[in-house]
This record gives C-alpha cells, structure tokens and sequence, in this order.
C-alpha cells in the first residue's frame, strides 16, 4: 500500500520538459551530444523527464534542404520549451553567397525568437588560472562576471546605407534605442545582479552618445525598483581597460548590442579557456537558445577531441533560467568544478600531456551528477 502510493506520488512529480536540438555542424553534433547525456543523467537523478527534438540548422540544413534555416527547424523551436544549439558553418561552405551562408541561420533563428538578452558568463575557473594571460596578481583575485547584453536594438539593426557625401563615397549606420527596448534589457540585469552579489555595472558612452545619455537615464530610474543593488555607470572605454587591469571589479554588467559584442569576447578571452564558455539567449518567456561561445571548429569535427563544457553548461544554464531547476543547474555546474579540480582536461586544455576524449569527459561529469 504505502509503496504503490509512493510511486504514484513519484509519477506525480515528474515534470517533463521539451528541447528542441539544433547540432548544426563540425563539432556541434559531438558537444550537443554530450550535453544531452549529461541532461538525461540529471533527468534521472531529479526525477525530471526531457524530451528531445533535433532539427537541422547551417550547413547541414543547406545540404538537406537548400537553406540554412528551414521552416520547420523555426516552428520545431517555437514549440519547444526550450533550444539547444551546438554551433554552425565550417569551410564546406564558406563560399556561398551571405544570405544562404550557415551564420545566417543565427540570425534568423534568434529574430524568429525574439531573444532581446544575452547572457555570458565569463569566469575564470580556479583549475585553470594557468590558461588566463593576464598577471598573476590579477589572475590570483580570480573573477566571475556575467555580461547582460542586449541583442536585437542598437546600431546592428540600425538605417544604415551607402551615399554620395562631401567627400564622394560613404557610408553610415545609425544607433536607436527605444526606452522600451532599455527598459526591459536593463530590467534583466538588476534582477540578474539581485540573484548575484547585487552588484551591477552599466556600460555606455554617456560623454558623446544620445542613445547612451537615454540608456543611463533609464537606469537610474530603474535602480530606484532596486534598492538593493548597488549601480555604477562606466564609460566603454574605461570598461574596455578595467577588464584586463581588474576583472575581479565586475559581476553583472549590463550594455548595449555592439558594445556587449566587442566586451564580452574581450572578457571571454581573459579567460583564455574558448570550450569553457556558455551563453544564453533570452526573451520574455521562458524559451531561451543556450549555446556554447565558440564556432564548430572544423580543424577538430568528428575525432572526438572537442571540448563538451561550454555546451553543457549552456545546458546548465538552460536549467536555470527556462526551467527554474536551480540545484538541477547547480549538480552541472559542481560537476564540471570537480572534473577539472581533479585534472582531466580535454585537448585544448592538456598542453600536449594525456588529454580526455570529448565522451570520457563527458563521462567524468556524469558519474559526478
Ligand atoms: P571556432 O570557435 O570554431 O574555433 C577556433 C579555435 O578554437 C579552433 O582551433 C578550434 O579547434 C578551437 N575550439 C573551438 N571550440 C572548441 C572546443 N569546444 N573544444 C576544443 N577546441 C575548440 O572559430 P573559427 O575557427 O573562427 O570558426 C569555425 C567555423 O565556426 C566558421 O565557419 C565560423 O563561421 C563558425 N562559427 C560559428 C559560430 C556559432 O555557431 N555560434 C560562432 C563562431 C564561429
């Protein structure tokens, strides 16, 4: 009797989630594999059940079907709760002609989406302190900060166009930021920094911008919801000095498209570990596209060599920020803690000394679940 009730309060509590698979290319399929063991072996032990679609996406979807975002893959995410993706492109098709090349597939793939917020994480992990090029004392203080960029406003999406000027030829490209646009990413950094050490940074170009003098009033206002959270403006410039002089300042830092493009791959490379890093891509719902930072490296596809983590800690972050599983996303991200403590490294990570395929490692994380 108490057994059978047991087990229907067992089934009771099975949630199940859907994930849309986006493998893509080179190494994608290996990596987005690993997450998937790894997310399985989590559904086990937390009594979750995540169901997996893949669908086709670059270079792999223009082979099949002739482009690199096919219909179905965009209506298969829509559905999904939410998507993982590994990466896409290689030099299979690198000559196609831009609107049919497989980057092109991010770019629709994140519109059709709506993902507004960037989510990446740049932290130096104490295991591989020996991996970051910055000096020691700087690398001994460690850090770990989470950039909130903003991803569909600002100057990429801006008027942009090509005229005859005073001087003959040019060319321009505007930035606009709406305060609606403003508001709902700057939102998503103070809640960010209230689930961190409350502690945010916003980065603009307040001295010559109108857009930044607009982003900056805004935040202002908004901090005033946050009591909480400490606020500080920077200059880009000066953020752009301060990461590589005192990383360890930093944790949520909040800026816009272009400037969060160009600091948060200056931040990941600080970190100096490209297969270490992943990222997330947000919207209003809890549906988000969790991929790792780094391209599909084709110099190493299908030799079961790539580095898993990034991928699955993207998986982690998925976890956290789509399904609210916060000690599910927590076993992932101490997993991959013990794992390098213990010294197994990928190839990317070994310096020539012994190195773990991209499934043993895989396997390390698991059996540390
Ligand atoms: P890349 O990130 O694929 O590779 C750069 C270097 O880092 C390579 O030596 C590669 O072997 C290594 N590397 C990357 N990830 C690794 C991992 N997980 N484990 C071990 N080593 C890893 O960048 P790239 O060479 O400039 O680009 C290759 C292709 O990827 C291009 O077609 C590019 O357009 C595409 N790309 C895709 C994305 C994406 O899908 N989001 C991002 C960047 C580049």
């Amino acid at each position: 009797m108490s057994l059978s009730v047991a087990v229907i309060l067992s089934e009771d509590i099975v949630m199940k989630y859907s994930i849309a698979l986006l493998r893509g290319d080179g190494i994608g399929p290996e990596i987005v594999d690993s997450a998937v063991r790894v997310l399985e072996a989590v559904g086990k032990k937390y009594g979750h059940e995540f169901n997996f679609t893949p669908y086709d996406i670059g270079g792999i979807a223009i082979d099949k079907h002739g482009i690199p975002l096919p219909e179905e893959t965009v209506e298969g995410c829509l559905k999904a709760d939410s998507v993982l993706l590994g990466a896409v492109g290689g030099p299979k098709w690198d000559t196609l002609p831009g609107n049919v090349r497989p980057e092109k597939a991010l770019l629709g793939i994140r519109a059709a989406m709506n993902l507004f917020t960037n989510l990446r994480p740049a932290k130096l992990y104490p295991a591989l302190k020996g991996e970051c090029p910055l000096r020691e004392d700087i690398v001994e203080r460690g850090f770990d900060i989470m950039i909130v960029r903003e991803l569909t406003g600002g100057i990429y999406f801006g008027e942009r166009g090509m005229r005859e000027g005073r001087f003959g030829e040019e060319a321009y490209d505007t930035e606009c930021y709406s305060r609606m646009e403003i508001e709902r990413i700057v939102r998503v950094a103070f809640e960010s920094a209230r689930k961190r050490s409350k502690r945010l940074v916003s980065i603009d170009k307040a001295n010559v911008l109108d857009t930044s003098r607009l982003w900056r009033k805004i935040v202002h206002e908004i901090a005033a919801e946050y009591p909480d959270v400490e606020v500080a403006d920077m200059l880009v410039d000066n953020a752009a000095m301060q990461l590589v002089r005192n990383p360890a300042q930093f944790d949520v830092i909040v800026t816009t498209n272009m400037f969060g493009d160009i600091l948060s791959d200056e931040a990941s490379q600080i970190t100096g570990s490209i297969g270490m890093l992943p990222s997330a891509s947000l919207n209003e719902t809890t549906r988000g596209l969790y991929e790792p930072i780094h391209g599909s490296a084709p110099d190493i596809a299908g030799q079961n060599k790539a580095n898993p983590i990034a991928t699955i800690l993207s998986a982690a972050m998925m976890l956290l920020y789509s399904f609210n599983l916060k000690k599910e996303s927590d076993a992932i991200v101490n997993a991959v803690d013990e794992v390098l403590l213990a010294g197994y490294r990928t190839a990317d990570l070994a310096h020539g000394a012994e190195a773990l395929s991209t499934t043993e490692i895989t396997d390390k994380i698991i059996e540390r679940i």
